[in-house]
């Protein structure tokens, strides 16, 4: 008994005021710590090293009937034959009538019920069905955004980087841009196109189109190619901290594209890429980092797609422009499999799908954010 009531303090009055004050500290204030790598739309906790998930979340996405009891803090859950039942704080549990123990027990985490990764993965996906990772239908989070401006890189005459097959990255650019443009509009949010036919737009007025929007974020979308055609991937680029010196700047950005063929990106310089840099300002910095990583971790979760992951470079930066805003590399028209996946409209789509809905869960947690301040 002495042990349990112990165990019981540590559980219930310690280890949350830990938690709290890491939180508070490593988060600097922010109201929540999820782990970004749940299931889709579910989070997951890191709670004592191991990896927790809100369990009516869950249920929602596998269809499983739970019910609580907040007298006794138990849940009931069934699905077809089978029933679990489980009780916050106890890693005893009832699975079909029959005793099993948790390596960790149930718990609670702001307010709700949680549960280990590993009873998801050892009961439920067993018994009910494996809950795999991903959004539901119809419940992808909302968009909160006014306004958002959405840049089709190159046109007209710039066809940028063109694949064996005669694939021309603006045709690409320009498809992507309209399905994404579509995708937010359907959620009620303004966008500007730079460019919505095949149309040379020069890199000046693009960036007049951003400052004189006022919108909220700049998304511009390029696709990739490189001499080595093997390389593949998915990328999205954001403007890095200003050294204050445009020589090193110019050499980190070098270095950073170090691998790029020339005459591919005869059109898709690195003029082109420091003048759409050039327009976020340090202050969206670290939102058009938070928005980059967003877009990668929806891209890796829901795509097979290799995810190359965020990247900065440095430039100076153009004053003035107020939007965050990240450049999307949507994947390689030089390599012979993503050309071929790039020709074909389901995978743009569902490349768009993911973007949008990366889109989203970055909007959801600035507007969590402002809410909180
Ligand atoms: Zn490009």
């Amino acid at each position: 008994m002495q042990k349990n009531k112990k165990s019981f303090i540590v559980r219930f009055f310690l280890l949350p005021a830990v938690y709290y004050l890491l939180s508070t500290v490593l988060l600097n204030g922010c109201a929540t710590a999820p782990l970004r790598t749940g299931l889709g739309n579910i989070p997951a906790y890191n709670i004592g090293g191991t990896t927790y998930l809100p369990l009516v979340s869950l249920c929602q996405q596998g269809d499983i009937n739970w019910d609580y009891d907040t007298f006794t803090r138990s849940v009931t859950l069934k699905k077809g034959l089978h029933r679990i039942n489980l009780r916050v704080g106890e890693d005893m549990i009832i699975v079909d009538g029959k005793i099993h123990n948790l390596s960790s027990p149930v718990d609670m985490y702001q307010g709700t019920v949680v549960v280990p990764l590993k009873f998801k993965e050892r009961y439920l996906d067993v018994l009910f069905g494996e809950i795999k990772p991903g959004y539901a239908k119809g419940s992808r989070a909302p968009i909160c955004l006014r306004k958002v401006v959405i840049d089709a890189g190159h046109g007209g005459n710039d066809p940028g980087a063109i694949g064996r097959t005669g694939l021309r990255e603006k045709d690409v650019n320009l498809d992507i841009a309209k399905r994404l443009a579509k995708l937010l509009r359907d959620q009620g949010v303004t966008v500007v196109m730079t460019r919505s036919t095949d149309k040379f737009i020069p890199l000046s007025r693009r960036v007049d189109i951003a400052n004189n929007s006022n919108a909220e974020l700049f998304i511009s979308i390029h696709s990739n190619a490189n001499r080595v055609r093997g390389l593949n991937g998915f990328e999205v680029y954001y403007v890095s901290p200003n050294t204050g010196d445009d020589r090193r700047a110019l050499a980190a950005a070098r270095n950073a594209r170090l691998n790029l063929d020339r005459n591919y990106f005869a059109s898709d310089s690195m003029n082109l890429r420091a003048t759409l840099w050039d327009m976020i300002y340090a202050c969206g910095r670290a939102e058009s980092i938070t928005l980059a990583r967003s877009i990668c971790r929806s891209i890796d979760r829901e795509m097979q797609t290799r995810v190359l992951g965020v990247k900065g470079a440095n430039f100076y930066v153009l004053k003035g422009v107020r939007s965050p805003a990240v450049l999307i590399e949507i994947g390689f028209v030089s390599n012979p499999n993503e050309e071929r996946l790039l020709k074909n409209s389901y995978y743009r789509q569902q490349v768009t799908e993911a973007i949008a809905a990366g889109i989203a869960n970055y909007s959801q947690d600035y507007a969590a954010m402002e809410a909180s301040q």
